[in-house]
């Protein structure tokens, strides 16, 4: 059953908005459907409810939608292609404590029966519960009708449970699309490209050949407005438990059979299984935590956590972790994940540390080789490769390490072509999940299995007592985390 264009089906696609008013819906999911619309992908004839229980018309919302577009995506957007979205377009103000929320909706949809709905649910998580509660009674939820919903997919382990089971009520795990959007990056999906279209890696892609991985996401804000949020989740669980564990696992999983949703997902839940436990007696020499203080970050002065907070708190805004995942492939490779807010540089970054040459006939001028996959800011994957230096030395021959390109901004722009636009990440994911591709999206064993080993890490700083050590504002965080490689031989590629 699908909603885009070119797939047939007697029922007409709805796509509900649910918070249709927020910053997410503004900033990403409204310039996503327009982008869509507007490159052909879905049609005209989608249907869209944004339903929020902020008490505006329709027109109102579709003004809003309007100015969020010309925002987001203005140099992009084709003349026509804004009001061609609202067109299809209605607001439903309606608060989800509201008993007759379900009923009232249903009256707003239609007969159901004759409809293909997608709900993207992006309110906070706490309204998952009641929510598919009313659309499950309200007999909204049956299949074809699917759920979109983000992270934070609980705080822990057992609350993840809680709203896994209330969304699961009624919708079954096929139909229900938990988004990471990092998995809807294209340098994301071109790690798939990269490891399985290529021969030439595979042999390599084990701890024989790789000394050890590290992926980076690094901001340059602060916590900001989300605060409240913030200071219940940290780096850890805000971070890590998510994005930087869904890169890990498509870096280490095995080849799947095949690009099939499943196939893909069972390979990546085995990878979070095999996750060496970090208990109290060996945090110490695992994983860093920090919070960021006073100093400058973008150029701004910068109070620090606590005094932004007003009070004391145990939060880190930093987290570096030696992840070791004990099967074949990867015993003695750690992959080392690290993520913080008020850092010097607004990065991620993937970098993978081939092991040295056996026997140098260069002295210490062959370097190893090392594959750098950035997401951002720039999308681009660089190989380093020893050459030799160009030209006539009277002391014999010399080394220079230089980068094999794979931007594909490099190669577009090389053959005279128009580069491709950089998507949004939620543009792929929405039209999967209207194409009911459940692939590039998280299954609830991945879920919990992250969280079984991010419990155990907090569950190691409680016991051990271990707390966030304070860096200044744009800094490289923690002097912890440097000693978290350096403890190793090893260093961040920064
Ligand atoms: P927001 O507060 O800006 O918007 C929330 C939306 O939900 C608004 O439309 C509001 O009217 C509606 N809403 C709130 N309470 C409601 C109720 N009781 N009944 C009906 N509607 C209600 O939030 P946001 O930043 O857009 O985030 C939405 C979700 O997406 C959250 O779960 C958040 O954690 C997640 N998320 C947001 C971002 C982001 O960049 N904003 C990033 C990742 C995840």
């Amino acid at each position: 059953m699908s909603l885009s264009q070119g797939k047939s089906s007697s029922r007409k696609p709805v796509f509900v908005l649910v918070g249709g008013t927020g910053d997410l819906a503004m900033r990403m999911l409204w310039p996503s459907l327009a982008m869509l619309l507007q490159d052909g992908f879905i049609d005209e004839g989608l249907r869209l409810v944004s339903v929020a229980r902020e008490k505006v018309d329709t027109e109102e919302v579709r003004s809003r939608v309007i100015d969020a577009l010309k925002k987001r995506v203005g140099k992009d957007l084709e003349h026509g292609t804004a009001d061609r979205l609202v067109k299809g377009l209605t607001h439903l103000a309606l608060d989800a404590s509201d008993p007759d929320w379900g009923k009232k909706l249903k009256a707003e949809l239609g007969d159901i029966d004759q409809l293909d709905v997608v709900y993207f649910l992006s309110v906070s998580p706490t309204l998952f519960k009641p929510i598919c509660e009313q659309l499950r009674t309200a007999g909204l939820s049956n299949a074809p009708n699917r759920v979109i919903i983000e992270k934070p997919i609980g705080r822990d382990l057992d609350s993840s449970k809680v709203i896994n089971d209330s969304v699961g009520h009624a919708f079954d795990e096929a139909r229900t699309f938990r988004i990471d959007h990092y998995l809807g990056k294209e340098t994301v999906q071109n790690l798939l490209a990269l490891r399985f279209g290529n021969a030439i890696f595979e042999p390599l892609w084990t701890s024989r050949s790789i000394d050890h991985v590290q992926i980076s996401i690094s901001e340059t804000v602060g916590v900001g407005d989300r605060l409240g949020y913030y200071d219940e989740y940290g780096a850890l669980r805000d971070m890590l438990q998510n994005h930087l564990m869904q890169l890990l696992c498509l870096l280490a999983m095995e080849p799947p059979a095949s690009l099939q949703a499943d196939a893909l997902r069972d390979e990546k839940v085995k990878v979070l299984r095999s996750l060496k436990p970090i208990r109290a007696d060996n945090c110490f020499l695992t994983t860093a935590r920090g919070q960021y203080g006073q100093g400058f970050a973008e150029g701004h002065a910068v109070a620090g956590y606590l005094a932004e907070k007003g009070g004391p708190s145990d939060t880190e805004t930093f987290v570096a972790v030696k992840a070791e995942i004990d099967n074949w492939r990867w015993a003695g490779t750690p992959f080392y994940l690290r993520t913080g807010k008020c850092l010097p540089t607004r990065t991620t970054e993937i970098s993978i540390q081939f092991k040295a040459v056996p026997h140098s006939i260069f002295g210490n001028e062959a370097k190893a080789n090392r594959l750098v996959i950035r997401l951002q800011p720039e999308e681009d994957i660089a190989l380093s490769l020893m050459n030799k230096s160009p030209g006539l030395t009277s002391d014999g021959m010399h080394l220079t390490q230089l980068d094999l390109s794979l931007s594909l901004d490099a190669v577009f722009d090389a053959n005279g072509t128009k580069k491709p636009r950089r998507r949004i990440a939620y543009e792929r994911l929405i039209l999967d999940a209207l194409n009911g591709n459940n692939a590039q999206f998280v299954r609830r064993d991945e879920v919990e299995a992250a969280w079984m080993w991010v419990d155990g890490i907090v569950k190691a700083w409680q016991t051990s007592g271990m707390k966030p050590q304070p860096y200044a504002a744009g800094s490289n965080g923690p002097t912890n985390a440097q000693l978290l490689l350096e403890r190793d031989g090893r260093f961040w590629n920064d």
